[in-house]
């Protein structure tokens, strides 16, 4: 058995949900489909609360009409759905109740917009379910909320794994009996009052993950627009191709350092339970896709180079530190009192450089930080990351990485703490060529 997970491009309209429908038919594996809502539903329902808090009643019905031609629209190019229509006009009676009753009182909390944004997946799940039945494919539908159990947390809500665990044994795996294919909806759960609840955006991939232990399942599969995870992003370098093998470990530095393809938090239940996840493009089925596993199957090799953009590096410097002790808690406590996350630290005795992405307060920063130290700031920089655990075990990485960028020049340096990562900041100008340079030195030579 393995679960399936579809994102929203991939049940974009009508075409894109046949495609599913025909990769579900490769097999005769059983399967767990979890869906996202259709393309941009999220999106819109998000746009209709906004709308709802500015008590704008029209414009939020206006966009409620808008969102349910599209899903009217979808399920009737779908041919055979049979229970769709009805079932997406009875829902959407249920959105406009809401809306004056909402604006009337003024204010929408967590617990209302996890309502309201429940139902982008409540009905695109339902209409893939009626869809595969009606092409044969022996399906049952199970609302999410009658498995998915969470904490109250609304809008970020965490699975309670136990009582998840409980359901799936008890009303989702015996469907199996007479159906050769489950859909639920992705993103929703439900807590111990039966309030709906969302598991934050993207929540899709948790969903399948946490269904994927539950039901203990021999893979998971995430379908995407892509090929998976690529050695960098494709619109820096053309020549870019999927990376066929990742750790956990790698893809989270991947996803820490820039990369947004997969939040690899979302699928950590599934990788420590020995699910092995794959990440595969809709389109092109029969690409190999990235496989993700909990080790790292070639520990020879810097998997890809990502990067993060509008970087600031803030360099300070105190003499009267020398001998000192305290000096970098002195430094550390400025910016915490600011809530400012700082990524990559190099230090000297006397010296630290830090960079930030964030630069709310850089001038309070500053400000506290210049009464003990002398401070220099460098804006748009970009920090590169060559990730692979292989950088810990293969000789000559760094050299290979500073004869690639040779002629460039190379602000700061960062390998250390997680050793899956040579991390090096550029001058944002010199961004492309840098990653380019890397690439070709890396990905594109032979034997890569
Ligand atoms: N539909 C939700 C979102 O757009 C959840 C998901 O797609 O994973 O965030
Ligand atoms: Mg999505």
């Amino acid at each position: 058995m393995k679960v399936l997970k579809f994102g929203g491009i991939s049940v974009k309209n009508a075409l894109s949900i046949v495609a599913v429908k025909d990769i579900l038919r490769r097999d005769n594996e059983k399967k767990v489909v979890v869906v996202s809502a259709f393309y941009g539903v999220t999106d819109t329902l998000c746009e209709t609360v906004e709308q709802i808090k500015q008590n704008n009643v029209k414009k939020a019905f206006d966009l409620t009409n808008k969102t349910e031609n599209l899903c009217l629209k979808i399920s009737s190019e779908l041919i055979g759905c049979r229970n769709s229509h009805n079932f997406i006009k009875e829902k959407f009676k249920e959105i406009r109740q809401f809306i004056p009753a909402l604006c009337l009182l003024g204010e929408v909390t967590p617990r209302s917009i996890d309502m309201i944004l429940s139902y982008g997946e409540k009905i695109s799940s339902f209409v893939i379910a009626d869809y595969l039945n009606a092409t044969g494919l022996k399906t049952a539908y199970i609302d999410a909320l009658q498995i998915i159990k969470t904490d109250s947390n609304f809008n970020r809500a965490s699975v309670d794994m136990t009582k998840t665990g409980a359901s799936v044994k008890k009303i989702l795996l015996p469907l199996f009996k007479s159906n050769d294919c489950i859909v639920t909806a992705g993103f929703i759960g439900c807590d111990k009052d039966g309030s709906v609840t969302t598991l934050g955006r993207g929540g899709s991939d948790y969903t399948a993950s946490v269904i994927a232990v539950c039901a203990a399942a021999e893979k998971l599969e995430i379908w995407k627009d892509v090929n998976g995870i690529m050695t960098t992003d494709p619109k820096v370098v053309k020549k870019a191709k999927p990376v066929s093998q990742l750790s956990y470990k790698e893809a989270s530095e991947l996803a820490f350092f820039g990369a947004k393809i997969l939040h690899p938090k979302t699928i950590r239940s599934a990788i420590m339970a020995g699910i092995p996840v794959y990440v595969k493009k809709t389109s092109e089925p029969d690409y190999p896709g990235t496989l993700i596993e909990k080790n790292s199957e070639n520990k020879r090799k810097v998997k890809a180079a990502t990067f993060q953009k509008n970087i600031t590096i803030v360099n300070i410097c105190s003499e009267k530190m020398l001998g000192a002790y305290g000096f970098l808690s002195k430094v550390f406590d400025v910016f915490t009192s600011y809530k400012t996350p700082v990524d990559l630290i190099t230090t000297s005795e006397v010296n630290i450089s830090v960079t930030i992405e964030c630069c709310e307060h850089l001038q309070d920063i500053v400000k506290d930080l210049s009464a003990f130290a002398e401070v220099d700031i460098t804006k748009d920089v970009a920090i590169i990351s060559l990730v692979g655990e292989g950088i810990k075990y293969t000789p000559g990485i760094a050299v290979k990485c500073f004869f690639a960028l040779k002629d460039i020049n190379v602000i700061m340096v960062s390998m250390g703490a997680s050793e899956a990562n040579l991390s090096v900041i550029v001058k944002q100008s010199e961004l492309q060529r840098a990653v380019s340079k890397l690439h070709h030195e890396f990905f594109e030579k032979k034997g890569e």
